[in-house]
């Protein structure tokens, strides 16, 4: 669905800041018949709000089609991330106090991977989460409810569960379509004294410093500075009192609201604020940098891969992740360039293709067999310690990493 007004404030004052064609999904991969069909594809244009700042796709997919129920994502399956959401539950035991056994309950809780943090720190926990994975995480024991968040599963949760006094909702709070009824049901189930509601989301200011355009996609509906989020929050009677900018995605902040009016908001809020503001992120010249470097960053790629190509050298993909789709659709890189993408083994998009580019998703065993002579670490943002630990495992060629600005290593 196309989209002609702010997705927070309503407003009509939304420009394009870039436009990065057209795609299919990026968790939707296909089976070797689907490459053969028509493809859905949709628009993927980022665009500013000029009234309350938010940067926004101007196209929504909706989410039941997004996160259908055999999404492919394991959170569990990107080791860095493992430490990094758990590290979430451990902020929050610090930073706040809690009364005994408190209720833990994660929005798009994946294969519970984050829970299991709060779990160990003997909080009481609930997952929920819409698609299949949800099966996973309760055969690990983490009690998680297989539904997509309303208002409805909201009612369901309290009339069976006490308050809550912890939310998350980590990257999923860009992806949901109906933001002002999903901060109902966050109302519905916050404790009113203690309760925590935290959120973390890419950093737009990262996004847009790092050039992490890959990192636009239809799954991510938003990417917040946190000026539109003081916004959203206020307009739903919260109040953010904490928040930090944190190295998960490749930069994202993570912020503490709460319904209590008597907590006052800690000095990083308006440090953050203010840093957006002296580094232009509310003027429009910023942007057109921004979108003028992308389009600089993806010749520079596409100079260099050409280049290996025709020295008749080979390239493997390394890692599948959603941001992966948006970089080789962009940049047009097919099986011309890439032979495969190698994924671990134990990775729900073995022998599936990528969509519009058709990259097939294979066991890295074949990759440590072959042997390429180059590597394209697609998941850059965990670079180093992927390029570590493919030399441990035995990879004897060069790596390209591909963003902010390409570089062979
Ligand atoms: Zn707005």
């Amino acid at each position: 669905m196309k989209i002609n007004r702010c997705q927070i404030c309503s407003s009509k004052k939304i420009k394009k800041i870039i436009s990065l064609g057209a795609t299919g999904l990026c968790d939707t991969l296909l089976t070797y018949e689907e490459t053969k069909r028509k493809e859905k594809s949709y628009p993927l244009n980022l665009v500013r709000c000029h009234n309350c700042q938010l940067l926004q796709l101007d196209f929504i997919v909706d989410n039941k089609e997004l996160f259908h129920l055999d999404y492919p994502y394991k959170s569990s399956i990107t080791k860095p991330l493992v430490k990094l959401l758990q590290g979430t539950s451990v902020y929050l035991k610090k930073r706040f106090k809690f009364s005994k056994k408190p209720l833990a309950i994660d929005i798009g809780s994946n294969d519970g991977t984050l829970l299991k943090g709060f779990k160990q720190m003997k909080f009481q926990t609930l997952g929920v989460e819409p698609t299949n994975i949800s099966k996973i995480a309760n055969k690990s024991g983490i009690k998680t409810i297989q539904k997509f968040f309303s208002v409805s599963t909201a009612k369901y949760i309290s009339k069976r569960y006490k308050k809550a006094s912890v939310i998350t909702g980590t990257n999923l709070f860009a992806h949901v379509d109906k933001l002002n009824s999903f901060m109902k049901a966050i109302k519905i189930l916050l404790d009113p004294k203690e309760g925590v509601f935290v959120t973390e989301s890419h950093y737009a200011v990262d996004i847009i410093e790092d050039l992490q355009y890959d990192s636009i996609y239809h799954e991510h509906l938003r990417f917040y500075l946190i000026k539109p989020l003081i916004y959203l929050m206020e307009k739903h009677g919260l109040k953010i009192i904490d928040a930090i900018r944190i190295p998960n995605y490749g930069g994202s902040i993570r912020i503490c609201a709460t319904l209590n009016k008597n907590i006052s908001p800690n000095r990083n809020v308006k440090q953050l604020l203010d840093l957006e503001k002296k580094k232009g992120f509310f003027k429009t010249s910023k942007y057109k940098k921004f979108s003028k470097d992308v389009i600089k960053s993806k010749n520079n790629l596409l100079n260099i891969l050409r280049k290996i190509k025709k020295e008749g050298k080979n390239i493997v993909g390394i890692g599948c992740p959603g941001r992966s789709i948006t970089l080789l659709s962009y940049c047009n890189i097919n099986r011309d360039i890439i032979d495969y993408i190698a994924e671990q083994s134990s990775s729900l998009k073995l022998n599936l293709f990528t969509p519009n580019t058709h990259i097939p998703v294979l066991d890295e065993e074949n990759f440590f067999e072959n042997q390429p002579e180059y590597a394209l670490i697609l998941s850059w943002h965990y670079g180093k310690s992927i390029m570590k630990n493919l030399k441990v495992k035995g990879y004897k060629g060069k790596f390209i990493v591909p963003l902010p600005f390409p570089k062979i290593i």
